[in-house]
């Protein structure tokens, strides 16, 4: 059977920066009959949850995996490395799993695919890509938003 990587929190478990999890139909529907591999990069990363909410400054996924770009939370703790630690992990559980596609949440500084947050936590969106989806994207493994998510 086909695997297919999903956001853990979009399965309903609360790994969210909030402490909730955001399961929808719509994701269920997409994840259709394949296999989901369910991973939270940020818990695997030893983030806790709740945790701060953090967001990219300086541009997007790729930038941060470029060096031009950090991961910093809203008092200003640079998080940079565990974001990078926990795409990473991401990418190994996708490989594993022999997953070429992932399903995940969008807008997140991590999940986030074509859209995230600014890195002014306004709630204001700019075009680009998450640390985790940025790197899997680079890795050959197709990366889609959740619908409704
Ligand atoms: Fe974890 Fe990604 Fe969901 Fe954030 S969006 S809680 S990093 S699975």
């Amino acid at each position: 059977m086909e695997s297919v990587l999903v956001s853990a929190c979009l399965q309903g478990v609360p790994c969210r920066f909030d402490g909730r999890g955001k399961a929808s139909s719509e994701t269920a529907a997409a994840i259709g009959d394949r296999r989901p591999v369910s991973f939270c990069p940020e818990v695997a990363a030893g983030l806790s949850t709740p945790r701060r909410p953090a967001e990219i400054v300086g541009g997007d996924g790729h930038d941060v995996l470029d060096g031009r770009a950090r991961v910093v939370d809203d008092t200003g703790r640079d998080v940079t490395e565990a974001f990078l630690e926990g795409a990473g992990r991401a990418l190994e559980a996708a490989r594993r799993a022999g997953c070429t596609e992932a399903l995940l949440m969008a807008r997140s500084p991590s999940c986030g695919r074509g859209r995230v947050y600014d890195g002014t936590f306004t709630g204001e969106l700019r075009d680009g890509d998450g640390v985790t989806a940025a790197l899997l994207e680079r890795h050959g493994i197709t990366v889609r938003p959740a619908p409704g998510g």
